[in-house]
């Protein structure tokens, strides 16, 4: 897909928000023939307008029948930018049960269906990235049910890239450290951080960016967009089970 190149069918999950929605835009400004959206906020889907052919999906990426009907209506996917997550922290010895099974199932089981769904209806020579994170490369304190399940999309990618070769399918991975999204409000950590900077989320963004990030800035949600669409690409075409660690050297 260079810059003047067909963009096809392009399926995008976790697309109401955040980097997925910047990747909607970023596709339909791109020229994508079809749009297929996929987010379990029904809502924020149907307000979405990235312009163009779009065909909405709400519903969970860990239901196998959500999938089912994705695959059914389909066609054939050429491009695919699977990331649906939800964010998770606390230490080992502290986390719940069922917190871990939530984050392993969202971030890790979601993936697999959408991955398997995406590996059978994509054409040849279609280019798949899935989005992991910095903290399933670098081992951080408080992060292991997160760090895990993207640790485990990394080698998701990787294995997809070995199998799908044969047909010049690429897979590969993003790994973001922070990013100015609205997964952070999830955190009872950051919603502490914002009250102790007196309500101001720019300003307990910028000092988290400041603790361990050398560029001392979060990325947004665009930047990885336009990094997302660099893998989806010609340009990257023989670029296949890479991570692209975009963390402003976190992980250094
Ligand atoms: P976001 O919260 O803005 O967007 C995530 C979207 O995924 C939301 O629209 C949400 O409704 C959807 N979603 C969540 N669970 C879902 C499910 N079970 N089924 C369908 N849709 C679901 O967050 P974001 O920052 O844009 O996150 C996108 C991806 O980037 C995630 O995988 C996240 O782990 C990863 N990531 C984010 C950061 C960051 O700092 N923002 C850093 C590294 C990696």
């Amino acid at each position: 897909m260079p810059s003047d190149a067909p963009v096809g069918t392009c399926l995008i999950t976790g697309a109401a928000s955040g980097i997925g929605a910047a990747c909607a835009h970023a596709l339909a400004a791109r020229g994508a023939q079809r749009l297929l959206l996929v987010d379990s906020n029904d809502d924020a889907l149907q307000a979405l307008d990235p312009g163009g052919d779009v065909t909405r999906f709400a519903g969970d990426v860990c239901d196998p029948a959500l999938w089912e009907q994705i695959e059914a209506q389909a066609g054939t996917i050429d491009r695919a930018v699977l990331n649906a997550g939800i964010a998770a922290g606390g230490m080992i010895a502290d986390t719940e049960f069922d917190d871990w099974r939530r984050t392993l199932g969202v971030n890790l089981d979601g993936m697999f269906l959408s991955l398997r769904s995406t590996l059978r209806k994509a054409g040849d020579g279609a280019s798949i990235v899935l989005t992991a994170s910095v903290s399933g490369v670098k081992a951080e304190p408080g992060t292991a049910a997160y760090g895990a399940s993207k640790a485990g999309v990394i080698q998701l990618a990787r294995v997809a890239a070995r199998e799908a070769a044969a047909r010049g399918i690429r897979v590969n991975a993003i790994a973001p450290g922070g990013v100015d999204t609205p997964i952070w409000d999830q955190t009872l950590f950051f919603r502490d951080l914002v009250a102790s900077h007196d309500g101001d989320r720019d300003k307990a963004l910028a000092a988290m960016a400041a603790i361990g990030t050398p560029l001392a800035r979060f990325a947004t949600a665009s930047e990885i967009a336009a990094q997302i669409l660099f893998l989806l690409s010609d340009d990257a075409a023989t670029i296949t089970g890479t991570v692209l660690v975009s963390d402003g050297g976190y992980s250094l």
